[in-house]
């Protein structure tokens, strides 16, 4: 492996400098350029950036006061007794989402004259963390913020936190007469349920329910759009989209309660075409469908009142403000508008009343309040041994590599790139065939590898990289191996390809000479990160910097707080990493919860290993095998032990350096 070296090193050496001479040095590395490199402005305004220290810093107000330097803030929870890979949620972070989230439509609202309001709900499925979803309910109380329910569980924790009056409890999924009659019955303790009829079937159920506890429901019907979103979520939509109601099956539902006298109860139209949708033109599509839908409905005589638009406000992680799937081509406020205005147009045309707006923004919501920290503890960097002396007795494939090395210059690094990969060649065939020696072979591939750095310094200078010295750059990408598992921490990076951005929290002034790619504890090839976020399409390594001996080395993933967690697996057995929300005030900041991660005696149990069990069979073999004198009562006490201490332990590596 060819690692990549800054020029200065380069023109030490004592071949080819003067060829070198003609190449500039760059100008002082400074943290804007970081910024730009990283892409910050584009994916983190207005909360992550970067001070003169070379910090990553977090104002989770943006302009308005309040600002952590990230990287201290890691050193002093360290010192707390939290471990990395740690989980930071900055709680302030997730109350100005719900507060822009809300103004958004407060705007919209204003500028078209609509006659209605705004309810948002937070599905609770994006993060369903306990203290998440109470800081969601608190937050969005001033704007009577509800929450979404798609399954029983969720159901469960939304009856339990939700106490903001007028504030909405949206039930999706699939249900069970368990959960309509629980749901049904929360309308005593003040809750505003509205049951979202998913499939024609759950129909009967309402019925029979809202018969037997005497309590009249509010439902809801999912439409199947014809609309489509592009990329991963696409089939949430058309005519076989796993959830939602054909437009027959939508009259049949208003029949069906019709004929059971419960007419009155159809007041909402619900659609959801997927998440993370990338391009505002699929969102406006959709609202002009469900718009006329509704007011459909309203004509033939539904009473009707909510128009309930779903997910899919996308984040954009790349700062590329394009439809590309990692980003997106509009604004929160565009996005706003562009409901508002849709369900406007709609209703005026068809003079109907217009409804009170909902809207269920789970990642638009959740993202960027998470942030992931881990170390790096080790890279597979190669180290090159100083460039050996022409000897006498040299065999051709050498002193032709010399020469190569001689007359590499700007002009002439593509051709000598084939020369030396043929000398290379030509040296690896002569030793297979007895005429190198092992410390000649070793010699002709240390100046091979010297060629390939020098030609990559001079091809990295040049506006235009040929084709086939592509190899080269791939072959200089360096693997930096993190202590996180992906499964656990960035599930859809693997599931999914899902990007998210990614830079180290420190040393951000100076420049990052090593191209990486990111591999994770786990034993698993697909335990690893080789895509990253770049502003056309994606980048192939990650710029970092060189590690430094007894120093650790931090990176940061940022908008990882929806979907993350719920969907992470215990893949290898790494479990839940440590997690602290943190709240940030004009003098610094409060830990406001800190949660630690799984223990290994966790994470056994989930797999049905008992800790007792398994200390007392370790006990049982050292026993035995002081019997048989293999052992000393030393060496048995350490081993039973440490055995303990580390079921009480984290399951990712301790670094030397925390
Ligand atoms: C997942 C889901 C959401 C959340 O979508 P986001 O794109 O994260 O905002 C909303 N509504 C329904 C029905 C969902 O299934």
């Amino acid at each position: 492996m060819v690692l990549a070296r800054p020029l200065q090193a380069l023109e030490t050496e004592a071949l080819g400098t003067e060829s070198l001479a003609t190449l500039e040095k760059p100008a002082a590395w400074t943290v804007r350029d970081s910024e730009a490199l990283y892409r910050m402005e584009g994916w983190g305004e207005p909360y992550f950036s970067i001070n003169q220290a070379g910090h990553v810093t977090v104002s989770p107000h943006g302009d308005r006061g309040g600002c952590v330097d990230l990287y201290e803030l890691v050193q002093d929870l360290q010192r707390r007794g939290l471990r990395l890979p740690l989980l930071i949620r900055f709680s302030d972070i997730l109350a100005d989402r719900i507060e822009r989230l809300n103004a958004c439509f407060a705007r919209a609202i204003a500028r078209y004259n609509y006659a209605g309001v705004y309810r948002g709900v937070y599905p609770v499925k994006v993060n369903q963390q306990r203290h998440l979803v109470e800081e969601v309910v608190e937050y969005g109380k001033p704007y009577q913020f509800g929450l979404e329910a798609g399954s029983k569980p969720e159901l469960l924790i939304a009856l339990s936190l939700l106490r903001t009056p007028g504030a909405l409890l949206i039930c999706n999924g699939y249900k069970d007469a368990e959960f309509i009659e629980t749901a049904l019955l929360s309308r005593r303790l003040g809750q505003n349920p509205i049951i979202v009829i998913e499939q024609l079937e759950e129909v009967a159920l309402v019925i029979a329910a809202a018969r037997k506890l005497g309590i009249a429901p509010v439902v809801g019907v999912r439409a199947k759009l014809n609309t489509k979103a592009s990329g991963h979520w696409e089939d949430s939509a058309g005519e076989r989209a796993k959830f939602g109601l054909r437009l027959w099956e939508i009259l049949a539902v208003w029949e069906r309660l019709q004929e059971a006298g419960m007419g009155d109860a159809l007041q909402l139209l619900h659609f959801h075409i997927g998440s993370q949708v990338s391009s505002i033109g699929a969102i406006k599509d959709a609202i002009r469908e469900a718009a006329q839908i509704y007011t459909e409905l309203v004509r033939l005589g539904a009473p009707m009142g909510y128009l309930d638009v779903g997910g899919g406000l996308a984040v954009d992680y790349d700062g590329s403000k394009t439809n590309f799937a990692a980003s997106k081509n509009y604004s929160m406020q565009n996005y706003a508008y562009d409901v508002v205005a849709g369900i406007k147009d709609a209703c005026t045309q068809k003079r109907v009343p217009v409804p009170t707006i909902v809207s269920e923004s789970g990642r638009a919501i959740a993202s960027h309040q998470s942030v992931l920290v881990f170390e790096v503890l080790g890279s597979g960097a190669m180290t090159r041994e100083p460039l050996p002396a022409p000897a006498a007795d040299d065999p051709l494939p050498i002193a032709n590599l010399y020469e190569t090395l001689a007359s590499l210059t700007p002009a002439t690094y593509q051709e000598c790139y084939h020369d030396a990969e043929q000398f290379r060649d030509e040296a690896i065939a002569a030793f297979g065939l007895g005429y190198l020696s092992l410390l000649q072979r070793v010699k002709a591939e240390r100046l091979y590898g010297e060629c390939c750095d020098r030609i990559l310094a001079i091809a990295r200078q040049q506006d235009y990289v040929p084709d086939d010295l592509e190899d080269l750059e791939k072959a200089a990408t360096v693997s930096y191996y993190a202590n996180f598992s992906v499964f656990q921490s960035l599930p859809d990076s693997w599931a999914i390809d899902q990007l998210f951005p990614m830079v180290p929290i420190h040393r951000l002034d100076e420049e990052p000479t090593v191209r990486a790619t990111l591999a994770d504890l786990t034993c698993d090839s697909d335990g690893r990160i080789d895509r990253f976020i770049d502003l056309k399409d994606v980048k192939p390594y990650l710029e970092l910097h060189p590690l430094r001996a007894g120093e650790s080395y931090y990176i940061g993933v940022f908008l990882n707080g929806a979907y993350q967690e719920i969907l992470g697996d215990l893949h290898n057995l790494f479990g839940d990493t440590d997690a602290v929300h943190i709240q940030v005030n004009p003098d610094g900041y409060k830990v406001e919860h800190a949660i630690a991660g799984d223990a290994m005696a966790d994470v056994l149990r989930y797999v049905q290993y008992d800790r007792q069990a398994m200390v007392e069979s370790i006990r049982r073999a050292t026993e035995q095998a002081l019997q048989q004198k293999q052992m000393t009562i030393e060496e048995a006490r350490r081993l039973v032990e440490t055995y303990e201490r580390c079921l009480s332990g984290y399951t990712y590596l301790q670094s030397e350096n925390q």
